[in-house]
């Protein structure tokens, strides 16, 4: 471990970049796997990092976890910090990751937390998910040290009885929640199975993807599929389908979704506020929203008072056909707002080409604008409309409009 902390302290030292060392004690395909991996999150490039991840690996009082875990778990967190990284480096955020706990010999820092209710009372569903995470907060409240951000990421091991087993795993939460999310464990959750066409590889691929999906939630981002020429070069939206395709096929992450990380509290930056996520003083309460119909896309402008929004950072939109709501929404197509300032408002503008929306259905339609400040904070302003009589070069009518604070 010298020589890794070493090498990483003389990188720092001469500025150079260099691919990040991999702990010896790590399997050889992890090695190989993360062979390319860069340096995410240096103190050159986003300063002193001040949230981590909060990794939980959480059992009934029945049950210790899975043998290995803190490697095999630390092992799959780095591959999967690494794509998050490398993926806002290709939509051009830097060279930042979520920042995750770290132990002296390389592994996650991973916090056991004992439930206290044999593990069959913590099925899959909202209730036990909820039980669990007040005694995740208890434990919390009791170890303040290990809460390191508002982001908790729980991992459970399998349910063990007649319909769940080791190698068909299930039983347990697997969703986000807020800024927690749930992802499993299993004896065969492995890199060693990444990309292998085997049994244990497609096991891996349902579960890793999962896993990497899941944990997207808990880091504030919402569903989105993705324009179909990002599809056609780059593979499937983690946050569309891409639970069904990470580690075996081409997956990639929208630059909507690179938008939301670049203010969610564990993604370190120059200039990280501490109060992340605190209401500001001056709420937004008004937002003029103009969208024109033009050669079958759309041309949309809000425009904010800019007192209410002095410290606006990312505004994503979003057009989806109906139903508009969670887990309805896989298909939402995501854009980037542009911001410009003008007089005393602050102009958000964005265009959506028709071939961008190609996969939408006619009929009714939904606008979603993200409107994101420096610290998170995060209001959504829907408008609905109907596609029937929309005439090119013309403003559209909208059926419904509203705006609220949201935490998606
Ligand atoms: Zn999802």
């Amino acid at each position: 471990m010298r020589t890794m902390f070493s090498f990483c302290a003389l990188a720092s030292l001469v500025g150079v970049a260099v691919a990040v060392p991999v702990p010896e004690h790590f399997s050889e395909r992890a090695k190989e796997l993360l062979r390319d991996g860069i340096e995410l999150n240096t103190p050159e490039e986003v300063g002193q990092v001040k949230h981590r991840l909060n990794v939980v690996y959480f059992v009934g009082n029945d049950r210790e976890p899975l043998a290995d875990y803190e490697r095999r778990i630390s092992e799959l967190l780095l591959y999967v910090q690494q794509f998050y990284g490398k993926e806002m480096v290709r939509n051009g955020f830097g060279r930042r990751s979520l920042a995750l706990p770290m132990l002296p010999n390389g592994n996650v820092e991973i916090t056991v937390v004992r439930g206290s209710a044999p593990m069959a009372e913590y099925t899959y569903g909202g209730a036990a998910a909820g039980r669990a995470l007040r005694e995740i907060n208890e434990f919390f409240a009791r170890h303040p040290e290990r809460k390191r951000s508002q982001h908790t990421f729980v991992i459970m091991p399998t349910q063990l009885n007649e319909e769940y087993s080791q190698d068909n795993p299930g039983g347990v939460p697997f969703f986000g929640l807020g800024r927690d999310c749930f992802a499993l464990d299993y004896l065969e959750f492995d890199v060693k199975h990444v990309g292998q066409d085997t049994p244990y590889g497609h096991l891996l691929k349902k579960w890793l993807g999962g896993f990497a999906h899941e944990l997207g939630h808990g880091l504030n981002l919402p569903h989105n599929k993705g324009i179909p020429a990002d599809n056609a070069a780059l593979g499937t939206a983690l946050m569309g389908a891409g639970n069904y395709t990470f580690s075996m096929e081409p997956t990639y992450m929208t630059p909507a979704s690179c938008a939301i990380l670049d203010v969610c509290e564990v993604f370190p930056s120059v200039d990280h506020p501490d109060n992340f996520y605190a209401k500001p003083e001056v709420l937004l309460d008004k937002v003029e929203g103009s969208v024109v119909y033009r050669h079958g896309g759309f041309d949309v402008e809000i425009r904010m008072p800019l007192e209410q929004v002095a410290d606006l950072k990312q505004v994503n939109f979003y057009m989806q056909d109906p139903p508009y709501v969670v887990n309805r929404d896989y298909d939402a197509v995501p854009f980037r707002g542009t911001i410009s300032k003008k007089d005393n408002q602050m102009v958000v503008t964005c265009s959506m080409r028709a071939e961008d929306l190609a996969d939408l259905k006619e009929g009714e339609r939904q606008i979603s604008a993200a409107i994101m400040l420096r610290n998170g904070f995060r209001y959504r302003w829907d408008v609905e409309f109907k596609m029937d009589a929309l005439q090119d070069g013309q403003p559209v009518p909208f059926s419904k409009e509203s705006l609220r604070v949201s935490s998606y």
